[in-house]
């Protein structure tokens, strides 16, 4: 029986990827991919990456003029939640293409460096030798198919097809990805009625609904995205009881409607196990300012590749001790700065509109130092910065333009950050020590919740969606 290095499950951009580096470094890769080559990654059509990111991760930048290449924009806007404020973001272009035709791209790029792929392929199970992973089921149209490899890499996206199979004994959590942790994301492809209207000085995004407007391609002006948690009803509900109505748009006929899910949930605590890694959505490695995670998941992929390769070089097998680096690797590279905005995020959210219009007004938290400070997508903050917020809230609260409430749910965000960071700079450099790490992280997490805990609830009883 034919064996490979590597088993990859999913061949979307996470999967494509990794198979694409760990080919080129010599690894003998499979991807099995359960959709049929016309159907890999259907769901919604125009997708963005940073250009700096692209070039980081060594991803192809189509010419101007290319099928697969719609637009390249510049970094758009923070607005305050009634559209009058806006903030400039760090200047950052970015390139939207069709996730479809891209992702097609990226597996031709990996088979030409020798990666395998067999589409129309679920992952079934694994199977085990000696309680240790050796390899995965998987059926086809044909019937069941078994393969071994020295590694199963879950790039199954949300379904988490094999670590959700792990036992709970496994390194690596085995939670589902639940409507809780999902945001629901709804894209609505608008024409402007008024021809005269210039829509990319409309674009920008709106954190306090989770809401944007963004290039859409040709055929459209704009497309005005919603996401939220719980189901596609919640994310439009939001949409059409307060973004629609507090933000004016000029009038627009809505051309075409897609719909996705991107998770949003911190991170898994480790990655890796015996012969196992979970990676991209199937790892939760989104951003957690957007749900955004194409190129967010290579950070830690880049990891997974740099320790994998050699391991493989040096004929070391790839065992949970061998490549636990990648997990204390990736703490420092994102983890810890993508998990601290966390709970940080969710305390802002929870400001009414007039309070955050109000910050926007008096640079309190939406300022244009912290937005053009951003680095890549992580906030650059400083401990002055904070100390200035605070007094700014406190005269805030005042005036009464911000409720005692609003300010403990904010200081409550800020201090569960600062707890998760430092909490993520004790990761340990071995499995050692990990479990009594994880179920002090699990702690802090059970207190923290979800940013699903800010739907509001008039909505959500409307729908009849419970916790
Ligand atoms: C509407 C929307 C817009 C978005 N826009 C952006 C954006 O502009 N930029 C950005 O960076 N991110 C964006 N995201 C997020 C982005 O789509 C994901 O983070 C990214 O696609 C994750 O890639 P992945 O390869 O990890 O998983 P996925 O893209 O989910 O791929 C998983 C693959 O695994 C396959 N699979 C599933 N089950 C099995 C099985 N049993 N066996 C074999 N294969 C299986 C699936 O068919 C799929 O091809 C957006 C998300 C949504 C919903």
């Amino acid at each position: 029986m034919e064996k490979y290095d590597i088993l990859i499950v999913g061949g979307s951009t996470t999967g494509c990827w990794f198979a694409d580096k760990m080919a080129q470094k010599g690894a003998k890769v499979l991807v099995i991919e359960k959709q049929v080559p016309d159907n890999v990654s259907r769901e919604y059509d125009i997708f963005h990456m940073g250009e700096a990111d692209m070039m980081r991760f060594d991803l192809d930048i189509p010419e101007e003029g290319h099928p697969v290449r719609e637009f390249r924009f510049e970094s758009s806007n923070m607005i305050s939640p009634y559209g009058t404020i806006k903030k400039k973001g760090a200047y950052s272009p970015v390139i939207g293409l069709h996730k479809h035709d891209y992702i097609m791209l990226m597996a031709e790029k990996a088979q030409s460096h020798g990666a395998e792929f067999i589409y129309g392929a679920a992952f079934t199970d694994f199977i085990y030798e000696n309680g240790r992973i050796v390899g995965a089921k998987y059926s086809t149209a044909d019937g069941e198919q078994t393969v071994y490899a020295k590694l199963v890499a879950d790039c199954s996206g949300i379904p988490s097809v094999a670590r959700t199979r792990l036992p709970d004994t496994s390194a690596v959590c085995n939670f589902e990805i639940t409507p809780r942790d999902i945001f629901y994301v709804v894209l609505y492809y608008i024409e402007y009625l008024d021809k005269s209207i210039d829509p990319r000085s409309l674009d920008g995004f709106f954190m306090q609904y989770k809401s944007w407007s963004a290039p859409a391609g040709d055929g459209y002006d704009a497309i005005l995205g919603i996401g939220g948690s719980y189901s596609y009803d919640y994310s439009e509900e939001v949409f059409n009881t307060h973004y629609t109505k507090n933000v004016e748009y000029p009038e627009y006929t809505v051309k075409k409607v897609e719909k996705g899910m991107t998770p949003y949930h911190r991170s898994v605590f480790s990655f890796v196990d015996d012969g196992f890694i979970a990676m991209g959505d199937a790892a939760c490695l989104t951003k957690p300012t957007c749900g955004e995670g194409c190129t967010s998941s290579l950070v830690q992929a880049e990891i997974a590749v740099d320790v994998i390769s050699t391991l493989l070089k040096e004929n070391l097998p790839l065992s949970k001790e061998n490549m636990w680096s990648i997990n204390k690797r990736y703490m420092v590279a994102q983890g810890k700065d993508f998990d601290f905005m966390r709970p940080l995020l969710m305390g802002i959210v929870t400001l009414n509109y007039d309070e955050a219009e109000y910050m926007f007004e008096n640079e309190i938290i939406f300022s244009d130092a912290l937005f053009s400070g951003m680095d890549g997508d992580n906030l650059n903050l400083k401990p002055a910065d904070v100390a200035k917020w605070l007094t700014s809230i406190a005269k805030g609260v005042a005036k009464k333009k911000i409720r005692a409430s609003a300010v403990g749910n904010v200081v409550k965000g800020l201090m569960q950050a600062l707890e998760v960071a430092a909490h993520y700079d004790k990761y340990p450099t071995t499995p050692l020590g990990f479990a009594e790490w994880k179920q002090k992280a699990e702690k802090m997490w059970d207190e923290i919740g979800s940013l699903a805990d800010t739907c509001d609830p008039a909505i959500m009883e409307k729908l009849g969606i419970t916790q």
